[in-house]
């Protein structure tokens, strides 16, 4: 079997991949990627690398002066033509732009027709968006990155909110990922946070991946978690330097993240990065939706949903419990819909019709239930 945990960052992301004991084909569609000091620069090496000529750079107000300024003056000292898109803020009790229509629908407006790929600069939502545009445009994109705050770097899935409500949305994935350490350190000490909170969630994923295997039998690939775990040791051992913003701490951070996604390509499926604390994230994130108020950060919802999950996890240890099948479908057998739909309808409010509904889709087992549970986990599955 492949030793990814000892593989370097342009080993695991070779085009041809790796066949492994485990009984799948691991391959990465992304074409550069790079983390570290001063990597910004290769902006249009990453350009070059993907065979494209005109990017659109699409950034919010932040990540303009973050990085976007720095983007541009890159791209044109290297005469490379593109064009820059500004997402306006439009929510004003937020000072974060929404992944919702509106921005992406101002982004599509925009859309010079002459580019041929997207560049977002930013990090969960403008990579989202960019996600969503580049599907819709039929163009690839990429991604520099403005601050290590969560997993969804190298997906292929947006966290989108359709209606008001929540959404996976699967589209095009980055074929370039480029993450500069200087520039990530100096994010907002929250998103930090929040990038170490979506790390150590892996613990319960990887972890919750094999019981779910042992339990059920589904699908799992010790090479993958494994990747995982190197991953989190190697944060873990220079963590205690995030809060003086050491580069080079905050550049494991990056790296676990972008491994985790490389992890969910290889397994096609969610399970090395997400577990049951992406659950409690989800949930909070709808509650919130459907009452009108602001959700936090996804890493800390995530970091809060590890500590709720370890809780779980320590009663199960406390109590003895040794997960098997027999046990498992027995409280499967326990589950009532009808109260199920009730409660449901109880914490959504107005939303719950739609959850509902979503959860009715016939093509509901290619996503992760919000049921909870003992549920099959998919080719898709829900965004980390
Ligand atoms: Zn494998
Ligand atoms: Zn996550």
């Amino acid at each position: 079997m492949p030793d990814f945990a000892n593989m370097s960052l342009r080993e695991l992301v070779r085009p041809e991949g790796y066949t492994c004991g485990c009984g799948r084909a691991h391959v990465c569609a992304l074409k550069y990627l790079n983390i570290g000091r001063g990597i910004v620069r290769e902006v249009p090496q990453m350009i070059a690398a993907m065979g494209k000529k005109r990017p659109f750079v699409v950034c919010d107000d932040n990540t303009w002066a973050v990085a976007g300024k720095r983007v541009d003056e890159l791209l044109t000292a290297a005469g490379v033509e593109h064009r820059v898109y500004i997402v306006p803020l439009q929510r004003p009790d937020s000072d974060r732009i929404a992944p919702a229509e509106w921005e992406t629908g101002g982004i599509i407006m925009n859309f010079d027709p002459a580019c041929d790929m997207f560049l977002a600069v930013g990090s969960g939502v403008v990579n989202d968006l960019c996600k969503v545009a580049a599907h819709a445009t039929g163009r690839p994109c990429a991604v520099v990155g403005t601050a290590p705050s969560m997993d969804g770097y190298a997906s292929n899935s947006s966290s989108m909110e359709l209606n008001h409500v929540k959404v996976s949305l699967y589209n095009h994935g980055p074929e370039g990922i480029l993450l500069d350490s200087e520039i990530l350190a100096q994010a907002p000490m929250r998103m930090l946070w929040a990038g170490l909170g979506d790390m150590v969630a892996k613990y319960i994923a990887v972890c919750e991946w094999r019981i779910c295997h042992l339990v059920t039998g589904e699908y799992y690939c010790e090479s993958v978690a494994g990747l995982m775990r190197a991953a989190l040791k190697k944060l873990m051992a220079v963590a205690h330097r995030i809060p003086e913003r050491d580069p080079d701490a905050v550049a494991a951070i990056a790296e676990g993240l972008v491994l985790a996604g490389v992890g969910m390509a290889y397994a096609q499926v969610s399970r090395p990065a997400s577990g049951l604390e992406h659950y409690f994230s989800h949930m909070w994130e709808m509650m919130a939706l459907e009452r009108g108020v602001p959700y936090d950060l996804h890493g800390i919802q995530v970091g809060v949903g590890t500590l709720l999950t370890m809780q779980i996890y320590r009663k199960l240890l406390a109590d003895g419990t040794v997960p098997d099948r027999a046990r498992a479908e027995a409280h499967m057998r326990c589950f009532d819909p009808a109260q199920w739909e009730r409660e449901v309808r109880r914490i959504f409010g107005k939303t719950a019709g739609q959850i509902l509904a979503i959860e009715e889709r016939p093509a509901r087992t290619t996503r992760k239930s919000t049921r909870g549970g003992w549920t099959t986990s998919s080719p898709t599955g829900t965004r980390s």
